[in-house]
């Protein structure tokens, strides 16, 4: 499908371009450089408001280039490393705190069946694991936490909060009981998928290679129905656009998109369209714009700048408003980013950017922490209610399961039989 081509200049953009043509001032300095004033302003807001980021890579950067090991002295997070992310920048950056994903891609073969079993489940508990120690051995400037009012104490306490999240259901093995254990192993929210089509929904990324958009499986409500009796965010990053629409129709609590922009202003299928926007207003969920490159302008993704990101922010507040859009960078999971948002240590610019822009500092607060926080802290409440009501975990499996690990033969041991039982175990 070929996108539609974007218009390239906003009227901001356009007289930014203007603006150093005349002077000639090169691009890249007079987008990057804020304004004093409303540099000043954003480092108020970020002084007394968290800001939380939906998405960052960092952890699965440790997989990639120490297989985890922090203790040996070859991840200087404190002092700089050579990625997006170290302590340093995230200070200055002013991070309040950040769901670091505990991503392990999806099968690198597509026709990869969906209960083959792989490596995958394991490898997201290893994630998980080295991001809590991570949080563990920086504890005097990070804190793990896995509720909302810890995010705050983490805030009050000048700590950055730190929380996980999976970036897709093949993680957890398309399990609802595996994705339950992931829960109580501290992941607060999942992708309902990365890019691979699971037991329970399509996802973008195989609709962009041509395939029909199916939405949810029949499997998938079960999946939403057990997210929100646990209390576990539901991200609707990465899935295609009909799983969007058919998640928010039977999700008891407010939705989340993770690191994801708007396909209004740049038409790639990673993006949120409106009228889904619409519906995430009516959901009182947050959609956390994203700055990677080719989803922020996919038709000339080398141009991108922090306006186009600002762009994205001020459609989403258009369409659903300021209390529905947040900030989601993708650090450390993209090398494509955007001039002026290199590293976490540039969010102050694009708050002023945002400010620049027209935003008011109770929209700018939205944006920064209070909606993901308020979506996080409804999406508790939804689980306590149904908790409350005495729901039962639920226990459904992919029709497709093969129990690889069941007994080969049947026994009869729970079964209330007549006569003598014929005790057959396939595990001797
Ligand atoms: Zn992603």
């Amino acid at each position: 499908m070929a996108p539609e081509r974007q218009s390239l200049l906003s009227n901001a953009g356009f007289l930014v371009s203007l603006l150093a043509l005349t002077s000639l001032v090169p691009v890249h300095a007079a987008i990057t450089t804020p304004h004093p004033d409303y540099a000043k302003r954003a480092e108020h807001i970020l002084k007394t408001t968290p800001l939380i980021d939906g998405h960052n890579d960092l952890p699965y950067a440790l997989r990639r280039t120490t297989h985890n090991q922090i203790y040996n002295g070859k991840t200087p997070f404190e002092t700089g490393l050579k990625g997006q992310t170290d302590l340093p920048r995230l200070r200055k950056g002013r991070l309040g705190g950040q769901f670091w994903s505990v991503y392990i891609g999806c099968p690198s073969d597509p026709n990869t069946p969906i209960d083959f079993p792989t490596y995958a489940t394991r490898d997201t508990l290893e994630q998980i694991d080295v991001a809590r120690r991570l949080a563990d051995k920086y504890s005097k400037d990070l804190m793990y936490c896995d509720t909302p009012a810890c995010a705050k104490k983490a805030f009050r306490q000048g700590k950055i909060g730190s929380f996980l999240g999976i970036e897709g259901g093949h993680q957890v093995g398309n399990s609802i009981a595996a994705l339950r254990q992931a829960f109580y192993a501290g992941a607060r929210y999942m992708t309902i998928t990365h890019n691979c089509d699971n037991a329970w929904a399509t996802a973008a990324s195989t609709v962009r290679a041509g395939k029909p958009d199916l939405g949810m499986t029949s499997f998938g409500p079960e999946l939403i129905k057990e997210m929100n009796r646990l209390g576990m965010l539901v991200d609707l990053s990465h899935v295609s656009h009909q799983t969007m629409r058919d998640v928010l129709k039977v999700t008891k609590a407010p939705v989340m998109f993770s690191h994801s922009s708007a396909y209004s202003v740049s038409k790639h299928l990673r993006n949120v369209p409106d009228d889904v926007l619409k519906t995430v207003a009516e959901n009182n969920g947050v959609v956390m714009v994203t700055f990677v490159r080719s989803f922020v302008n996919v038709d000339n993704p080398d141009s991108v700048t922090i306006e186009d990101v600002v762009k994205h922010i001020f459609h989403i507040a258009k369409v659903a408003g300021w209390d529905h859009v947040g900030l989601g960078g993708d650090y450390d999971g993209t090398d494509e980013l955007p001039k002026g948002l290199e590293d976490v240590s540039k969010y102050p610019d694009l708050i002023a950017k945002v400010l620049e822009h027209g935003a008011t500092d109770e929209q700018v607060r939205k944006l920064v922490g209070e909606n993901i926080l308020r979506v996080w802290t409804d999406t508790e409440k939804v689980a306590k209610s149904i908790q409350k009501s005495g729901a039962l975990p639920v226990e459904e499996v992919w029709q497709g399961r093969n129990w690889t690990q069941s007994l080969a033969k049947r026994s009869p041991v729970f079964i209330p039989t007549e006569g003598p039982a014929n005790m057959e175990f396939g595990c001797d």
